[in-house]
């Protein structure tokens, strides 16, 4: 894995300044793939797109902001830039806040929050947490999943099977089933026999696909 280097924006409401990391390269060595299709990779870490500025709460989209400048680890010069808040990913709540302020411009970018949020409670079940501490969390969770169903296209078999996990993780297991059954696609077949063992022992839970422990492109960087 080797860094490149940090970029330096600006907040576009009061002008705080704030970075992010980037990667040279990278690889999926040692990484974790999950059923709601979410991949954790050591070795290839993500960074922010959307965030908040720590300073005025304003939420905002890095990649839609020019950036003011970057620097390498160990730059001697820009100390202001240096010593900038870092850009985060954002909370549960953050994200919320995101699409009612309509931070989210167009279906793509609602999608991507939504998925965001399902991963974010999905994350406790990875980190042996409890899902929900309350009925309101558990209501949020529910309503956001109906929402993301609307927003995938059930004629992709990929963002079909996304749907069935959907509803595998609100419980309905008949509605996982009926759709993963009409998977066509071969190459998912392994996914589709997990998927339906899980619903056949009532789990409705997010759960381990696959550890990749070769690096796909041969690198170990
Ligand atoms: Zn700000």
């Amino acid at each position: 894995m080797i860094s490149g280097p940090t970029y330096v924006y600006q907040c576009p409401q009061c002008h705080n300044l704030l970075t992010r990391d980037s990667l040279a390269s990278g690889n999926t060595f040692h990484s974790t793939w999950y059923s709601d299709g979410k991949l954790i990779a050591p070795m290839l870490p993500d960074f922010p797109n959307l965030t908040k500025c720590k300073k005025c709460n304003h939420l905002f989209w890095l990649n839609k902001l020019k950036e003011v400048g970057s620097f390498y680890f160990g730059d001697k010069d820009k100390l202001d830039w240096q010593n900038a808040d870092e850009a985060e990913f954002l909370s549960v709540d953050d994200y919320f806040r995101a699409i009612e302020l309509g931070v989210t411009e167009d279906k793509g970018e609602e999608g991507f929050v939504r998925q965001q949020i399902w991963w974010s409670f999905n994350d406790r079940v990875r980190e042996h947490r409890t899902i929900f501490n309350n009925e309101v969390e558990e209501s949020l969770y529910v309503i956001n999943c109906m929402a993301f169903i609307e927003l995938l296209n059930s004629a992709n078999e990929n963002e079909k099977m996304l749907i069935a996990e959907v509803y595998r993780n609100m419980g309905n297991f008949e509605k996982c089933l009926e759709l993963i059954t009409n998977i066509r696609d071969n190459e998912l077949n392994w996914i589709v026999v997990k998927l339906r063992s899980e619903c056949e022992k009532k789990n409705r839970w997010v759960i381990l696909l696959e550890k990749v422990v070769q690096a796909t492109n041969g690198e170990e960087d």
